[in-house]
C-alpha cells in the first residue's frame, strides 16, 4: 500500500503495533492498522475492502522485506 505524504502528515500515528490494534478495536467502523512506509510507524485504515488480517501481516512483511521501503513520494 502506498502512503502519500499528506496523509501520513494527517493520520493518527502509533508507535506499536498493538497500539494501533487496540485503537482499531474499540473503533465503531472497522479499521485495519498498517505499517507506515513514511514515518515507519502505525496508521489506521478504513479501506479493509473485506481482507483479514491474514493479508495484513502478508503486507506487513513485505515492508520488512524493505522493497517498499522510500518509495512513496
Ligand atoms: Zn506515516
Amino acid at each position: 500500500m502506498r502512503t502519500r505524504f499528506g496523509i501520513c502528515q494527517r493520520k493518527r500515528r502509533y508507535a506499536a503495533e498493538a497500539e494501533a490494534l487496540q485503537a482499531a478495536a474499540k473503533a465503531a467502523v472497522t479499521l485495519r492498522p498498517y505499517r507506515c512506509a513514511l514515518c515507519r510507524q502505525y496508521h489506521l485504515t478504513g479501506r479493509t475492502k473485506g481482507l483479514r488480517v491474514p493479508r495484513f501481516v502478508l503486507e506487513r512483511k513485505k515492508d520488512e522485506d524493505g522493497r517498499e521501503d522510500f518509495t512513496a513520494s
